[in-house]
């Protein structure tokens, strides 16, 4: 079974994403708790020429294609033999944090990332994809270290990417669960669990 999260910067997924893995762990299965970018070796050399602020000006096909390569990685090396071995994964980021950074915040087509993305998956769709959504505002404040590339983006392009979220989810409500991540965590969680205990096949 496969569980991305996604959201902006500041959401409060990889807590969530920890909270999941511990509850889902409790009731006995093996959980592969990972993120993007940065799961692999290879991914981890990836994210730091995505993330490092002396990329600025990175073409933003160049970035879209860095993501999908760090993500096809991801999928070949981790995330499917876990799932072939009957692992419930847990993702913090997939392939819709893509259609909402590089195409609807920036000025790139959402189908096109969408499609590079298919390809670089081979088609792999998580069960459930856990949207938290909060005001990029009250997201800035839960900021502890100093911002990377992306989270130093204007605000205006934050918005784009939670409207972007907002749009997938809406287009794919069978898979999509959206939260209310200005909540405490504690009752975010109960939230997603409510939804996971309809679904999992626990
Ligand atoms: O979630 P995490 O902080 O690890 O993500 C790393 C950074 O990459 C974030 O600043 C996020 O905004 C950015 N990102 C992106 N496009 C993606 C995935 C993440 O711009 N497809």
């Amino acid at each position: 079974f496969f569980i991305a999260l996604e959201g902006g910067d500041g959401a409060g997924k990889s807590t969530q994403a920890e909270a999941l893995a511990e509850w889902i762990r409790a009731k006995g299965h093996e959980v592969v708790l990972t993120r993007e970018p940065g799961a692999t070796p290879v991914g981890k050399r990836l994210r730091s020429i995505l993330l490092d602020v002396s990329s600025a000006g990175l073409s933003h096909r160049a970035e879209a294609l860095l993501y999908a390569a760090d993500r096809a990685e991801h999928v070949d090396t981790v995330v499917r033999p876990a799932l072939e071995r009957g692992a419930v994964v847990i993702s913090d980021r997939y392939t819709d944090s893509s259609v909402a950074y590089q195409g609807a915040g920036r000025d790139l087509s959402p189908t096109e990332i969408a499609r590079i993305n298919r390809w670089a998956t081979n088609g792999l769709v998580p069960h459930l994809t856990v949207l938290l959504d909060v005001s990029p505002e009250t997201a800035r404040e839960r900021f502890t270290e100093a911002p990377d590339r992306l989270e130093s983006e204007p605000a205006e392009f934050h918005a784009r990417v939670r409207a972007g979220f907002l749009t997938l989810a809406a287009a794919d409500p069978g898979r999509y669960l959206v939260v209310d991540a200005g909540q405490e965590p504690e009752a975010v969680t109960t939230v997603i669990r409510h939804r996971l205990d309809q679904v999992l096949p626990l």
